[in-house]
Formats: C-alpha cells, sequence, structure tokens
C-alpha cells in the first residue's frame, strides 16, 4: 500500500515537472473506450509535442519512476506491478486496440513496444522453421485442400485426420468433384470422423463455389467467410494458410498461448473474453506473412505451450510471456453438467442380412444405425454395452438380440453383411456392428 501511495507521489511529481518544464504530460487515449484523461493537453501536442514526450518517457525510464496505471471505467484494465513487469521482461503489446494489465506507457513508449513484437515474431518463426511439423495440409496453398483440412482438423486429432484428408483428396481432388457427388458417398467418406454436419457443410460449400466462383476460390475473405459451415477462424485459417493474409486467426492452440502471454485470466469463451484474444492475435500478427505466423503460433501451442505440462523453459517466447501459473489458463465458464441418456437398440439378421434405419434427425441425418428395440419386443438377450459421449451428454448404448421379423418403418432396410463397409453408419454404431462382427449371421 506503501509503495502504492509512493508510485502515486513520483507519477504526480513527475507530472508537475513536466508542466514546469513546458513538456506535455502523458496522454494515453484508448482505440477502445475512447478515454481522455483530465490534463490532457492532446490538442497542444503536435509533432513538437510528441518528440517531448518521447524524451519524458525516456527520463522517467532512466529515473526509475512507477509507470503510468490508468484504470478505466470500461475498459476495467488492472494493474501490473512493476517488478512483475520486469520480471516478464517487460510488455509487449502496448499497441493493442486495449488496455493490457497496468500501461507501462512510460516505460516502453512505442517504440519499445514495436520491437519487442518484432522479436517476438522472428522468434516465433525461426522456432517454427527449426520445429514445426511436416503435415500435409501444410506442404500446399490449393484453397480446396486446406479448406478441406480445416474442416477435418475442427474437434479432431491431427493423427486421425492425416489418413482421411489423403483418401478424401484422391476420392473428390477439387470443388467440383465434391460438388458433383452424392451426400451417401460424401458421408461415407467422411464416417468416422464423426460430427457428420462438416461433411454435409464442406459438401454444400463445394456446390456454393462450384456454382457461385467457377469452382475457385478466390482471395476474397468476405467470399470465404460466406461459405456454408466456415465460421471467423475457418476463414481467417483459409485466407492466411492459403494466401498468405495477414488474418488473425484464434483456435484452441492459440487460445491457449495467447491467454497465457497476456496472464488473461478471464474465460475465454465470453464475449468479451474471446474478442481480447482476437484482438491480441491480431495485434501480434505481421505485415505480411501470415501463413508462417499463425502457423507458427498454432504449432506453439500444440507442441511446447500445451495444456498440462507447458514445457515454458524451451519456449520461444518464454521472455515475453506474463503467465504466472500457465497450467490454469485459460479460464473457461463453468460446463454444464453431463445428463445420462440410453439407447436400446436391437440386433436383426435375416438370411445374411442385418437390419438398419436411416436416421432423419439432426444429429446423424443421413446415417444409418441398428434398430431402436420395438416396442412389442420383450426378452432380447443383452449382446453388449458400452458408453459414450456426445456434447454434455453420457449415452449408454446397449445392443438386444432379436428375433428376425420384417421391417417396421419406411426408414428401414436389410443391408448384406458383406456390404456394410459400403454404408455411412453413424460411429457408435459402427463400433457395435464390428464387435458383434463374429455373430454376423446369427440372431
Ligand atoms: S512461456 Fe510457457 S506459458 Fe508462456 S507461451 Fe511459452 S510455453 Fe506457454
Amino acid at each position: 500500500m506503501a509503495a502504492k501511495i509512493q508510485k502515486n507521489k513520483d507519477l504526480k511529481a513527475l507530472r508537475r515537472r513536466a508542466h514546469l518544464d513546458g513538456v506535455p504530460t502523458e496522454h494515453t487515449r484508448h482505440a477502445k473506450c475512447n478515454f481522455a484523461p483530465k490534463c490532457v493537453p492532446k490538442l497542444e501536442l503536435g509533432n513538437e509535442g510528441v518528440k517531448d514526450l518521447k524524451a519524458l518517457r525516456r527520463q522517467a525510464r532512466l529515473r526509475g519512476t512507477p509507470t503510468e496505471h490508468t484504470r478505466h471505467a470500461k475498459c476495467n484494465c488492472r494493474r501490473l506491478s512493476a517488478a512483475a513487469l520486469r520480471a516478464a521482461g517487460g510488455w509487449p503489446l502496448v499497441p493493442l486496440g486495449f488496455a493490457p494489465k497496468g500501461v507501462p506507457k512510460l516505460e516502453l513508449g512505442n517504440e519499445g513496444a514495436q520491437a519487442r513484437l518484432k522479436l517476438l515474431r522472428q522468434q516465433l518463426a525461426r522456432w517454427f522453421r527449426e520445429h514445426g511439423r511436416d503435415l500435409p495440409w501444410r506442404r500446399t496453398t490449393d484453397p480446396y485442400a486446406i479448406l478441406v483440412s480445416e474442416f477435418m482438423l475442427q474437434q479432431t486429432q491431427v493423427a486421425t485426420v492425416i489418413d482421411y484428408y489423403a483418401r478424401w483428396l484422391v476420392r473428390f481432388p477439387d470443388f467440383t468433384a465434391l460438388a458433383s457427388a452424392g451426400e451417401a458417398e460424401v458421408l461415407h467418406a467422411w464416417q468416422g470422423l464423426g460430427y457428420y454436419a462438416r461433411a454435409r457443410n464442406l459438401h454444400r460449400a463445394a456446390r456454393h463455389v462450384a456454382e457461385g466462383h467457377g469452382g475457385q476460390l478466390p482471395n476474397d475473405l468476405a467470399a470465404i467467410a460466406a461459405l456454408p459451415g466456415v465460421g471467423r477462424y475457418t476463414a481467417g485459417a483459409v485466407a492466411s494458410f492459403a494466401f498468405d493474409r495477414a488474418t488473425p486467426i484464434i483456435d484452441a492452440n492459440i487460445a491457449r498461448v495467447v491467454a497465457r502471454l497476456l496472464d488473461f485470466r478471464e474465460p475465454i469463451d465470453t464475449t468479451r473474453g474471446a474478442e481480447i484474444l482476437w484482438q491480441t492475435a491480431e495485434a501480434l500478427l505481421p505485415k505480411r506473412g501470415g501463413r508462417l505466423h499463425n502457423s507458427a503460433l498454432m504449432e506453439l501451442g500444440a507442441l511446447v505451450c500445451t495444456p498440462r505440462a507447458p514445457q515454458c523453459l524451451i519456449c520461444p517466447i518464454r521472455t515475453h510471456c506474463r503467465a504466472e501459473n500457465p497450467e490454469s489458463l485459460p479460464r473457461k465458464k463453468p460446463r454444464p453438467k453431463t445428463v445420462a441418456l440410453v439407447e436400446d437398440c436391437v440386433w436383426l439378421v435375416r438370411d445374411g442380412k442385418l437390419l438398419l434405419e436411416q436416421q432423419t434427425g439432426p444429429r446423424w441425418r443421413g446415417l444409418w444405425k441398428l434398430p431402436p428395440v420395438p416396442k412389442a419386443m420383450h426378452g432380447g438377450r443383452l449382446l453388449l454395452s458400452f458408453e459414450y459421449p456426445f456434447t454434455n451428454h453420457r449415452v449408454t448404448l446397449s445392443v438386444y438380440s432379436g428375433a428376425a421379423a420384417s421391417k417396421s418403418s419406411a426408414n428401414q432396410r436389410w443391408v448384406s453383411l458383406s456390404k456394410i463397409d459400403e454404408i455411412a453408419l453413424a460411429a457408435p454404431h459402427r463400433r457395435a456392428i464390428k464387435r458383434l462382427g463374429a455373430d454376423y449371421g446369427t440372431t
């Protein structure tokens, strides 16, 4: 407390001296809250004033004067102690559109901040050139291949995607080929990756490009963002990876790195939290070379700044990082409670054919699954039971044996067991059918 009072006194003294010497006082104008403090000779500054202000900053730095701190009602910035700032190697992100915790304007000045940002970008790029993984979608700048990889990588791990990506490009090599394929074929090629809405959206996006852009995705962020299933992240990723545009992107890996760099302790899945991350990602971007920069930031999150046990000792940008307890970041809103669901299905085989039912609901629309246990059926033997997650649900899928019967709905079909692999099945049901494979042909 005493130190705080002393710092404020020192700052006031500095301002007084500045007034007496005819040097304009510090002016902080935030892009976001458009705040101007009382003492602001903003209009008097001009070029000369700015030069004087720089001199004042230099003096302040030499004299060890405490850094300027402005607490804004609107942007709610918080103070960072001078000691923590020094330990973190100084704050690199002053030119952001929002106020970081504590505003070390007097210590850094704009040139200092820009130099630090430049250094951070260089360190990041150098590290990526040496340590970045050679992933298939990093060997191409084809917008179609990049878009496919981005759709596949949503909610899915890199190791899983690699094989699917290669097979997909052989089967559907460009927008036109994908646009002319039928939905069943597309879903079949996607089966096993889950979240089938992505396959449907990718299919619709291909038709959009084929019909609206002659099969070539234009280098236009708005046109990319207008594609079905393409959000802010995917549009930015395609623009930067395919067209090398300096467009910010925030995925889980980048969000983690940025939140830790800032020691940002608010939930990142709120509107405000997300916006601060996007603004920071934008401020970190170089003017050119979005592909390299975004790939490096993403790769750092995947390999070094990992959710658990981040390897700060070997991190190329550790001198810029302010995270005190990185493993606790990023923070998110509390998750909704998990809800238990039960899914009872029947295993019905007749003449070497298995009864399947095509789904029409939003969850698995177009896919096939084992039919539900008919109301009239009693006493079926439990063949298999396992749990699988679905959003915030925990589903228990149980499969019972049933007597051979006729179809009970128009969506049902007898499918030859030898042709099961050609059908697009819902992933948990494909798993159940595979596990019951030894019993194919029996009831
Ligand atoms: S120093 Fe640690 S927490 Fe900070 S960015 Fe690097 S790995 Fe992440």
